[in-house]
């Protein structure tokens, strides 16, 4: 276990005065660098803002999986864009889900409204990350396994451009100049304002802005802020709306030309609307208001529901992954490779046969809601409560189950405003991030633009940083 680890040793880790010292350096230097998050108490103010939580050293990931993880990447990108303009497939795949499911319905019948009326806009672009985790293979190895790919609102590419100068800081004051050199450049923020700044420019108009759509609390600004100071740069302008701002001040022209504040809005970036919390009656108004304008939507409603955990269990069916490259069945194997066992709920002898293998060893899966953001996700016992309550009706189509990654735990010490230093055993996820830009049928740009390391203390079982249970770190390949 963390003892053999390769990377930081375990006497440094132990070390506690060292510890300590690095620790003031490490949140000193986390502000320094501008690895920044606004407190809880004051949410929506910069007047006092606090580091955002970050590990005191950087993990060890073995240098295979990480290139493969980039090295699938532009590939997951082709796949959710061609799901994305699949009909047929997001029909017959999430039939059952919106049936039990109003969240996803509501998505859907947005989805439709625009379907029929045909589309606006023939810029498409994504920015996505696909996580990680690794699984620990019986033979001491470890496999690059998927927890999901997020499609909408995939944040942290601005602070994971920030965070390895942090980590290089910290090693060069601990004496271990050899590892400070071997933290891996990231700037995702760049690739993903590159990909916002390119529909920005085929949109046409010097006039039109970008719009990142954002939450009410916004305590997460400075991630945001990364990517649009980088469209600044790039002479994009940038304006931050909420959707009540947009219920209060949208509208469509004559010619589907969509009109904020008085500003045309060329790009609508994302950052809020992915679970239901993030809507009132209003906001579902004015999210299809946006989806039937001639706006890049980033994503579009399709690419939204792309990303739900129904298709991804729906992928992972026999061919059915393989049928989105026709021709190319080398590529679908690199992507099917990194497939964990995923399983139906859906009514019927196959979705039977899941709710018994779950009972049976609870311990060995993950049950999963169509939701996003954190602590929806089932383990043990609890999968166990709720699939005897819903096993006989309709209502478990609303869940797929998963085998359960088991990636090998690691020493590292979690630095988190106002928590006290100790040692903990942890437990990383690797995020790479996908950006593409479409028009028409011309792949204009496709890349893997950056990585994010989170770490959580192995106690949690759920959870990401926003959601206050991981934290930010850096690979350090081994
Ligand atoms: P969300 O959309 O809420 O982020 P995820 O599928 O990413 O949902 O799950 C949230 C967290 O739960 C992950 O960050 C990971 O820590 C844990 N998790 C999810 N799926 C698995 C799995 N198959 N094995 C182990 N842990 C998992
Ligand atoms: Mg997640």
């Amino acid at each position: 276990m963390a003892d053999h680890q390769e990377g930081i040793p375990e006497a440094v880790l132990r070390n506690t005065a060292l510890v300590q010292d690095l620790a003031d350096v490490a949140k000193d230097s986390a502000l320094l660098h501008g690895v920044l998050m606004r407190t809880e108490e004051t949410p929506n103010s910069s007047e006092l803002v606090s580091y955002a939580p970050f590990t005191l050293f950087p993990s060890a990931v073995p240098r295979a999986v990480f290139e493969q993880a980039v090295e699938v990447q532009t590939h997951y990108n082709l796949l959710v864009d061609r799901i994305s303009q699949n009909q047929a497939f997001l029909e017959q795949a999430l039939s059952g889900t919106i049936a039990v499911d109003d969240f996803t319905a509501r998505l859907f019948s947005i989805y439709r409204h625009v379907l029929q009326e045909g589309p606006a806009q023939s810029v498409v672009v994504g920015l996505n990350r696909s996580d990680y985790m690794l699984d620990q293979s019986a033979d001491g190895g470890v496999a690059l396994k998927q927890v999901e790919i997020n499609t909408i609102a995939a944040s942290f590419g601005g602070l994971a451009s920030r965070t390895p100068a942090l980590h290089r800081h910290v090693l060069r004051v601990a004496g271990r100049l050899e590892d400070s050199r071997r933290i891996l450049d990231n700037n995702p923020s760049a690739g993903l304002a590159a990909a916002l700044a390119k529909a920005w420019e085929l949109y046409g108009s010097q006039r039109a802005v970008v719009m990142f759509l954002v939450e009410d609390v916004q305590r997460n600004i400075y991630d945001h802020r990364y990517v649009e100071n980088e469209l600044w740069s790039r002479k994009v302008p940038v304006i931050r709306r909420r959707f009540e701002d947009v219920s209060r001040t949208g509208s469509l022209d004559q010619d589907r030309r969509l009109l904020v504040d008085g500003k045309e809005v060329a790009v609508v970036y994302f950052r809020n609307g992915y679970m239901p919390q993030n809507y009132t009656e209003q906001s579902w108004d004015a999210r299809l208001l946006m989806e039937r304008s001639q706006a890049v939507k980033v994503p579009d409603i399709s690419t939204h529901l792309a990303g739900t955990k129904k298709v991804q269990q729906e992928l992972a069916l026999p061919g059915v992954l393989e049928s989105f490259f026709p021709g190319e069945p080398q590529v679908a194997a690199q992507v099917r490779a990194t497939f964990a066992g995923l399983y139906t709920l859906d009514p019927g002898a196959e979705g039977d046969r899941t709710v018994e293998m779950a009972l049976a060893n609870p311990d060995q899966f993950v049950l999963k809601p169509q939701r996003e953001g954190g602590g929806n996700n089932l383990y043990g016992e609890e999968i166990c409560r709720v699939l005897e309550g819903v096993k006989q009706s309709s209502e478990r189509t609303a869940y797929i189950l998963m085998d359960k990654i088991r990636p090998r735990p690691l020493h590292n010490i979690l630095l988190r405003r106002g928590a006290e230093l100790r040692l903990s055993t942890c437990l990383s996820e690797l995020g790479m991030f996908g950006a593409y830009v479409r028009q028409g049928s011309d792949m204009l740009m496709n890349e893997c633009v950056g990585h994010l390391l989170r770490t959580k203390s192995s106690e949690h079982a759920d959870g990401g940083v926003a959601a206050g249970v991981a934290v930010l770190d850096n690979p350090l390949l081994v």
